[in-house]
């Protein structure tokens, strides 16, 4: 990328600003992708594959299809390694300085040239993609992790099964959904939509591996991913254990984590486990509040980025957003939400978008 002018700005690199980058070539619109960190894919480049005979439809292989994607299309840039720190309206677009931020090279996902100087770059359209930050399982003190051994994340089970990590022994799962959503203390009320098909296929990818293995799986209910995720739900309720109860406590106990809980008629009940693992949710983007003051943009109640209501108007004229930045999606969401935003920016470089010009 040499030209400090682009038609279309995209911020984040992930699944959601790959998309827009891609939806945006189709449209004739040439993009420059901009990502933080010196990898390409985001989050969800760092997951495993969890089909067991059969594909789990978990989505994790589209990072690497869109990866090829848009690095076969001449009119997509990209460049690593770069923080937008100041944005100015310019005519009926933007101006944004990018200065350059540590990387260092390791992570999943595909490398990018890193920015090397400061810089200051036009565009017709911003699109912010920026997706989100994963709930740090520790900030639920009462669930142990950090604490008591044998507790874990969703994300650090998965990491154990793809790197075969996870003992032939722990065979008694335990998993905790709705561990920082749905939690009016932490001021999470939404649901994170995600996390009952991570934890469900994780669940079934353990059990895959090692036949021996018992799941129990405590909720208050499970996401429903439409007709064919029932079936398959169908199939491991009559595998798995079902509770509805989320424990109050996990604690040492003489074996392995221990989880306390309230039984069918209230009374207190204890039992041991291997393993329990942490579904943790998302978060709103950590760059939301500096990105939302930079551009002029509009919060939901929730912190994520924009005005609600699933669509792509970020409050402000000219400036999109992709993805989890404005609220928690699956990767097939995202891609669709994408899609969306390369549409909105396309229609404003030729005039047509329904904001007001800027003043
Ligand atoms: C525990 C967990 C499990 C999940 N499991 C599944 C699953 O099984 N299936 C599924 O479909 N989805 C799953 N998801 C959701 C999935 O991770 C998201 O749908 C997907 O990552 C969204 O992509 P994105 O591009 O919006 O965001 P991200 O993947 O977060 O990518 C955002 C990119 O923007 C970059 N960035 C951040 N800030 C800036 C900035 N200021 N400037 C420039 N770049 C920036 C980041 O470095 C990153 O590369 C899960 C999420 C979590 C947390
Ligand atoms: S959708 Fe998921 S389970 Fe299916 S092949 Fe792709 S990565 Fe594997
Ligand atoms: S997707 Fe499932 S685990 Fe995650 S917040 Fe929603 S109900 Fe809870």
């Amino acid at each position: 990328m040499t030209s400090d002018k682009t038609p279309v700005l995209i911020l984040g690199g992930g699944v959601a600003g790959l998309a827009a980058a891609v939806e945006l070539d189709r449209r004739g619109v040439p993009s420059l992708v901009v990502e933080k960190t010196g990898r390409l894919g985001g989050r969800a480049a760092e997951f495993c594959c969890k089909a067991t005979s059969v594909c789990a439809r978990c989505g994790a292989c589209r990072v690497g299809d869109l990866l090829r994607e848009a690095f076969s299309r001449p009119s997509i840039a990209f460049l690593g390694g770069a923080l937008a720190v100041g944005a100015r309206v310019r005519d009926r677009g933007w101006e944004v300085d990018l200065a350059p931020q540590p990387v260092d090279g390791t992570g999943a996902g595909e490398p990018v040239e890193a920015l090397a100087a400061r810089r200051t770059l036009s565009a017709g359209a911003v699109i912010l993609a920026v997706g989100h930050q994963p709930f740090a399982a520790g900030r639920k003190s009462r669930f142990g992790h950090g604490r008591v051994p044998g507790v874990l994340s969703a994300g650090e089970l998965e990491r154990q099964l793809k790197d075969g990590t996870l003992p032939a022994e722990a065979r008694r799962l335990a998993f905790i959904q709705c561990v920082g959503s749905r939690d009016e203390v932490l001021g999470h009320a939404y649901c994170s939509r995600v996390c009952c098909g991570f934890a469900l296929r994780l669940a079934r990818l353990a059990r895959f591996l090692e036949p021996e293995r018992q799941v129990t799986f405590f909720h208050m209910d499970v996401q429903d991913y439409g007709p064919a995720w029932r079936e398959e739900l169908a199939a491991m309720r009559a595998d798995f254990e079902f509770v509805r109860a989320i424990p109050g406590e996990v604690r040492a106990g003489a074996g392995g984590p221990e989880a306390v809980y309230a039984g069918p008629d209230q009374q207190p009940l204890a039992r041991e486990f291997d393993r329990v693992v942490l579904s943790t949710g998302l978060e709103p983007p950590l760059a939301a509040a500096a990105l939302a003051e930079l551009f002029g943009l509009a919060r939901d109640a929730d912190g994520f980025l924009g005005l609600g209501g699933g669509g792509a108007e970020s409050g402000a004229a000219g400036v999109y957003l992709a993805g989890t930045a404005s609220g928690p999606r699956s990767i097939n969401e995202s891609i669709d939400h994408a899609a969306l935003a390369a549409a909105l920016a396309a229609a404003h470089l030729r005039g047509e978008n329904r904001e007001a010009a800027h003043a």
